[in-house]
């Protein structure tokens, strides 16, 4: 859970699309104040001496970055992820992308792909209200029938 009282942005970018994010977040300047953010390193670094907001750096993307806001959406301590990721380009660390967007959704959490979502997450009438986002219930699959080898011996 994000016991911060700011809710969390995560910002990803992808080479070719760092100088997106950077524009979008000099336009939402005083809008990002009101968030903690945080980052992969070299977005975080081009975004906070573009902008003069605070980021919190995580490591570089490729070197474990994407999987440390994976790990903090698992944990609840993000709200919302923007990932500008690169349609055009493959990744050394595909693998990681796939699995940043995949527990994104897992959790059921914001996420925007480029420049026009970000736009309609951060000016959705659901920012001002106590949005009460669903969280999935993972119950069945927790408690879900695993055929051990010595449960399939009784049998
Ligand atoms: P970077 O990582 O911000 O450190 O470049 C982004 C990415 O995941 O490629």
């Amino acid at each position: 859970m994000n016991t911060n009282t700011k809710p969390a942005v995560a910002l990803v970018a992808h080479d070719n699309k760092k100088r997106d994010l950077v524009e979008w977040c000099q336009h939402n300047k005083a809008l990002l104040q009101e968030y903690q953010l945080l980052a992969t390193g070299t977005t975080g670094k081009l975004v906070a001496e573009e902008t003069g907001l605070e980021v919190k750096r995580l490591k570089s993307g490729p070197l474990g970055g994407d999987l440390q806001i994976g790990a903090m959406i698992a944990e609840g301590t993000v709200d919302y992820l923007i990932f500008l990721w690169d349609p055009l380009e493959a990744q050394p660390h595909d693998p990681d992308v796939k699995a940043l967007l995949r527990i994104a959704a897992v959790w059921n959490i914001p996420v925007a792909c480029n420049r026009a979502t970000a736009d309609y997450i951060f000016t959705s009438r659901l920012l001002n209200e106590k949005y009460d986002r669903k969280h999935p219930d993972y119950a069945d699959y927790l408690n879900r029938n695993i055929d051990t080898e010595e449960e399939a011996e009784k049998s």
